[in-house]
């Protein structure tokens, strides 16, 4: 596998947070050692409103800053490297990997690089290319991801469709979507793989002689 350039969010709305909660500390804590230091100045009691304005302002610049660091996060995921930390990666992999202690079914993760028009169809596309077909049961499942378009699409081969009930993938598509909307790309992949594999193992329980027929990898091409 290539080896992909290190993940690093953009700081600056986080920066922008910081500097923020900052200025909202020092003007409380100033406000508050002029309430209620022991010889109080009427003076700058009177001034207190400046306090509280800071205060203000520096706990909006914060949750500004905030929010600017938490899209910035989503903006960066758009490219199949940066789609996934090392660290989240890893964590789907053993997804991936429990999944398939628990059911003979495989499934597979593709971040999809190019920009995706028709996300059925490029879901059919890459099950053949993944040869994911050729499994004994024909029990491979594909979550694709666009990932510029932060679209999926979820692929049960045609075993799995003789066996379990119409509808069957909606409520993890619906999790998944959620998910995604909140930015929680791993947290929502990691999540779909683990619902499916309790789900599958009920109709595709693990065997003894059980062969891992497709690799547990995330694929990006
Ligand atoms: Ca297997
Ligand atoms: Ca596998």
């Amino acid at each position: 596998m290539a080896r992909r350039p290190k993940f690093v969010p953009r700081k600056r709305g986080l920066a922008w947070a910081v500097a923020g909660l900052c200025l909202a500390l020092l003007a409380f804590a100033r406000g508050a050692f002029v309430l209620f230091r022991p010889v109080p100045d009427s003076w700058q009691q009177g001034e207190l409103w400046v306090d509280a304005a800071l205060t203000l302002a520096g706990i909006a610049l914060g949750a500004l800053g905030y929010w600017l660091y938490r899209r910035d996060l989503i903006v960066d995921r758009v490219t199949p490297d940066t789609f996934l930390t090392r660290a989240e990666e890893a964590h789907v992999l053993e997804e991936i990997r429990r999944f398939e202690q628990r059911s003979s079914a495989e499934i597979r993760v593709h971040l999809e690089p190019g920009a995706v028009a028709d996300i059925d169809a490029e879901a059919k596309a890459a099950f053949e290319r993944l040869q994911m077909t050729q499994t004994r049961d024909r029990n491979g499942v594909l979550i694709l991801v666009a990932v510029q378009e932060h679209a999926f699409a979820i692929l049960g081969d045609v075993g799995i469709d003789s066996k379990v009930p119409p509808g069957f993938w909606d409520a993890i598509t619906r999790d998944l979507s959620e998910a995604f909307r909140r930015g929680d790309f791993a947290g929502g992949l990691a999540r779909a793989v683990d619902t499916a594999g309790e789900a599958l193992a009920a109709h595709f329980p693990r065997r003894g002689d059980d062969v891992d027929e497709l690799p547990n990898e995330i694929s990006r091409r």
